[in-house]
């Protein structure tokens, strides 16, 4: 098919779905909020709404947990073998496959991110996710304890699905993050309740189309959009959830544990980050900095891994600044569906006031503003690519979640292992941290002395199954692969007596 058919075929399948009404999925049904509330969507390459959502709130988190409930305790899922299960996930798969450019199309109107990257990172990785998920389905397995010599008897354990989980999840990488918690919950025999960023809700209502065409019984997947104050709050306090996966902000993460308290919630949290990026002399310096810039513009710098705070050996210091810069000035900014767009704007007018602030507040405490730094004179919410120097460790730009394309620089005077690990480990976050080395000795020592969940040498390879999730405040448990599966089990202990 040539390129215009494609896009053509493309963008109908997205008019056609945006001309459905987008309404809560509860108990296999779509359904309204109850008193018809609504929420618009902003496309934020425009500013302008292009579509709306029911905006949920208490009752119907409690319906759809009394339905997620239902099909966990009775019904046909708890009947359901594990290899079906895996059947279904594969089909899920399948249907994503099938569906991609269409979803990440959508994507890309409602989150803004280019739509190339949302086809070929997110949704791909979305993609694997389902078929890990789906491949460990019939593998979560328990442990038998040989009986001692001497004792009478054997013990076993097993694990058992937690229950009902509740899934919140930001507007940064929607679909991706719908799929990394809908999918290891399916597999391992949960029901769930899942609640999506109301800045960008859209695409994970195109999965709960595809999961009700493809046979998964009513109540097993419910998704209600509404806002996280009514909707998200009301599902972290709901006494019958078992179980809840977060990812989001450091800040609501710690309102969503106060909440799981209630009842006891097993909770797993995937929070903000403020990654160090380290380059050593030896680096190569040409492949570090574009590396590096390219990363501050995946996503428009809205990512939570992105690395946000460089500390470059002060040998290397200018020519990685002047690369990087020399990068991001040559980065092409756009809406996420135009035609050769490498970065796409910031989700919204008040995300965006609130990066403009970091930046001007790093500059009046003294940090060089190399590149950037203004908003970009059209329409959206649109901010180019920044690069300041001469940053301290105390400024609010180096301390703080800035989630926006904003990268603070500072020297490090020799490659004193420890001391470079402590300017890079100064920080309330430990999400991820980066190195960049031809020395393997250093990388490897680095890697062990540095506080975060993902250390990436040299780029990284791939990690797409690797546990993921944060030390310190950037997190609680671990998403991804078999780790991430058992974190929605429970184990029992069985002890029998011959
Ligand atoms: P956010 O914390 O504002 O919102 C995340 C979700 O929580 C949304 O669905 C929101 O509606 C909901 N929510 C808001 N208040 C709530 C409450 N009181 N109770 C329950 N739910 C509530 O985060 P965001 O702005 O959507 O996303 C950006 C943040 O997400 C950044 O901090 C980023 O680092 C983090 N993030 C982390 C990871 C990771 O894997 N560690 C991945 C992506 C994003």
């Amino acid at each position: 098919m040539n390129a215009n058919l494609a896009t053509e075929r493309i963008e109908s399948a997205t008019a056609a779905f945006l001309q459905r009404p987008h309404q809560l999925l509860i108990g296999g049904q779509w359904v309204p909020a109850t008193d018809g509330a609504t929420l618009e969507v902003i496309n934020p390459a425009t500013g302008r709404a292009f579509a709306s959502i029911a905006a949920g709130g208490a009752p119907e988190i409690d319906a759809a947990v009394k339905a997620a409930r239902k099909a966990f305790s009775a019904g046909a899922w708890p009947k359901v073998r594990a290899a079906e299960r895996a059947r279904l996930l594969y089909r899920l798969a399948d249907a994503v496959e099938a569906n991609a450019d269409e979803i990440a199309w959508l994507e890309s109107l409602d989150g803004g991110n280019p739509v190339g990257s949302v086809r070929h990172v997110d949704v791909a990785m979305a993609i694997d996710s389902l078929r890990t998920s789906a491949s460990l389905a019939d593998k979560i397995t328990g442990e038998t304890q040989l009986a001692a010599l001497q004792s009478d008897g054997m013990g076993y354990y097993v694990r058992e699905p937690v229950g009902v989980a509740g899934l919140i999840t930001p507007w940064n990488a929607p679909f991706l993050m719908a799929v990394n918690k809908i999918g290891p919950a399916l597999a391992v025999g949960c029901t769930v309740v899942h609640k999506p960023a109301e800045l960008a809700p859209l695409s994970a209502l195109r999965l709960g189309e595809l999961i009700c065409e493809l046979g998964f019984p009513d109540g097993v997947v419910n998704i209600v959009t509404g806002l996280g104050s009514t909707a998200g709050q009301s599902l972290a306090e709901h006494a019958d959830v078992n179980k809840i996966s977060f990812t989001g902000s450091t800040r609501v993460g710690r309102s969503i544990l106060t909440a799981s308290a209630i009842n006891l919630k097993r909770v797993t949290l995937e929070l903000g980050g403020k990654s160090p990026i380290i380059v050593l002399p030896d680096a190569d310096l040409e492949r570090a900095a574009n590396a590096i810039g390219d990363e501050l513009c995946f996503k428009s710098g809205q990512f939570c891994a992105a690395g946000t705070r460089l500390f470059v050996h002060r040998r290397a210091h200018d020519e990685v600044v002047d690369r990087i810069a020399a990068r991001l000035k040559g980065v092409k900014i756009g809406a996420g569906t135009a035609p050769g767009t490498q970065m796409g704007p910031i989700i919204s007018e008040k995300q965006l006031d609130r990066v403009l602030g970091y930046i001007s507040s790093g500059s009046s405490q003294g940090a060089e503003l190399v590149t950037g730094g203004r908003r970009i004179d059209r329409e959206g919410y649109f901010v180019e690519p920044t690069l300041l120097t001469s940053t301290r460790a105390e400024m609010s730009l180096m301390r703080d979640e800035v989630f926006g394309p904003v990268l603070g620089a500072a020297t490090f005077p020799d490659a004193d292992l420890d001391q470079i690990a402590a300017l890079a480990n100064d920080t309330d976050y430990g999400l991820a941290a980066k190195i960049w080395t031809r020395d393997l000795r250093s990388a490897h020592v680095l890697a062990r002395k540095l506080q975060a969940g993902l250390i990436t040498i040299n780029g990284g390879g791939a990690h797409g199954r690797l546990p993921f999730g944060g030390f310190k405040q950037s997190g609680l448990g671990r998403e991804g692969g078999r780790e991430g599966a058992l974190g929605f089990t429970e184990i029992k202990s069985v002890s029998l007596g011959y």
